[in-house]
């Protein structure tokens, strides 16, 4: 990166600021002059509560407002003139000079807020409600602040109040929505499912954008290279379904560099998980037009443990299909009948046929052809052909009964939707 771009961004890459001056506090570099300018902050994190689990936190658009000592982060997401500005963060000012300030994130931050950046007007409505429900941070330590194409990277170990052991990640860049994207408004979850931006007012409505990635590039997904040689080619599998769902190369596969893991501000790592994680797949968007930014997808090596190397491999073609399918937008189908998707869970035999046929280059289900060419590709949605839809929390919509988590949905071992 050179200094052009490090200055156009706002930030200077942020250094270790000499002891003798400020007892190694690590502080992030901030230029005044763009102290009006609008920024995206986006928030991960990471937590040992029994399972390894990995969340994100709402996205939001913050503004800056210095008060004397400190600078008030706040939350200017809500775009009606009438809303009031959240006090996000209030972030102590260590060091200044001309130019610049130094700021303290790792004092500033000290809570998490815990409503999800993927949602759906099932968890909230089509209003926004705002759940301002927040963990505590305790004996906060940064971590390392970095730099990574203009997005000011800054981790951060803490504790909660009960004790668990929580890894947070902020991602800090100027707001700049893409010009290009079309946000793609969902008007209903009846006929298909994806993850939507939190209601937002429109003149005279509350419209949810859909969450989908900017297709103007392709979209590059990594892989981890914990990864064993023995499965990459199922994993490589599993994310090319998509293009042709999608029928065009939209998708990319690349191995990311060795050091990185998920999440990472620079790719979308589909990362390895051995050990206690569940296979999940989490997203972060632009706020304000659902854009996808970041796709963090984990995979859970011990789903498939039946069968041969083969079958294992079919088994995981699945799986990644279905999480990439998660980090490309769509929600679960979990509709009774035929399957017509890889969004839903299902019996093993069903399972290995699914792997089978990515394996052998057959075309993309009908659901996940059409929502995903409608979504993306404003292709025409043909309602008498498009296969049956319901999603989580939908009433009467369980793909097993009891309701199996997603590591377990995918094991295979549940009893069929009637
Ligand atoms: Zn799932």
């Amino acid at each position: 990166m050179g200094l052009l771009s490090v200055l156009t961004a706002g930030f200077l890459m942020t250094t270790l600021v000499s002891a003798s001056k400020l007892g190694a506090v690590q502080t992030a570099d901030f230029k005044k002059a763009e102290l009006d300018d609008r920024f995206l902050l986006q928030v991960s994190y990471e937590q040992k509560s029994g399972l390894q689990d990995f969340r994100t936190s709402r996205s939001r658009i913050v503004m800056f407002h210095r008060d004397g000592a400190v600078l008030h982060m706040l939350d200017v997401s809500d775009t009606r003139a009438s809303a009031p500005d959240h006090v996000f963060a209030t972030i102590p000012i260590r060091d200044e000079d001309r130019d610049t300030l130094s700021l303290d994130l790792n004092e500033g931050f000290d809570r998490v807020r815990s409503e999800e950046d993927r949602t759906g007007e099932d968890y909230y409505g089509r209003i926004d409600r705002r759940d301002h429900t927040t963990f505590r941070l305790f004996e906060r330590k940064a971590v390392s602040v970095s730099y990574h194409d203009g997005i000011l990277v800054f981790d951060q170990e803490a504790r909660t109040d009960d004790g668990r052991r929580v890894v947070v990640h902020y991602y800090l860049s100027p707001y700049k929505p893409a010009p290009d994207f079309h946000p793609f408004e969902m008007k209903n979850l009846r006929r298909f499912g994806f993850y939507e931006t939190y209601p937002q007012w429109r003149a005279d409505h509350w419209v949810l954008y859909a969450m989908k990635f900017d297709i103007h590039a392709p979209i590059v997904f990594a892989l981890s290279s914990a990864i064993p040689e023995r499965r990459r080619a199922a994993v490589r599998d599993g994310v090319l379904y998509w293009n042709r769902a999608f029928g065009r190369s939209v998708i990319r596969v690349i191995d990311a560099p060795s050091a990185v893991r998920a999440p990472s501000a620079a790719y979308n790592v589909i990362q390895w998980a051995s050990g206690d994680f569940a296979s999940t797949s989490y997203i972060q968007s632009d706020p304000l037009t659902g854009q996808i930014l970041h796709a963090h997808v984990f995979v859970l090596p011990e789903t498939m443990m039946d069968g041969d190397l083969e079958q294992q491999n079919d088994h995981l073609r699945y799986i990644v299909a279905h999480e990439i399918g998660h980090a490309l937008g769509l929600r679960h189908n979990f509709a009774p009948g035929a399957a017509a998707t890889v969004m839903g869970y299902f019996k093993l035999p069903q399972i290995l046929n699914m792997g089978r046929e990515i394996r052998a280059g057959a075309p993309a289900l009908a659901y996940d052809r059409a929502v995903v060419q409608h979504v993306y590709l404003s292709a025409p949605l043909d309602l008498h052909v498009l296969p049956p839809f319901c999603t989580d929390s939908q009433e009467g919509c369980l793909p097993f009964l009891p309701m199996p988590k997603e590591s377990e949905g995918m094991r295979g071992g549940g009893r069929a939707p009637s």
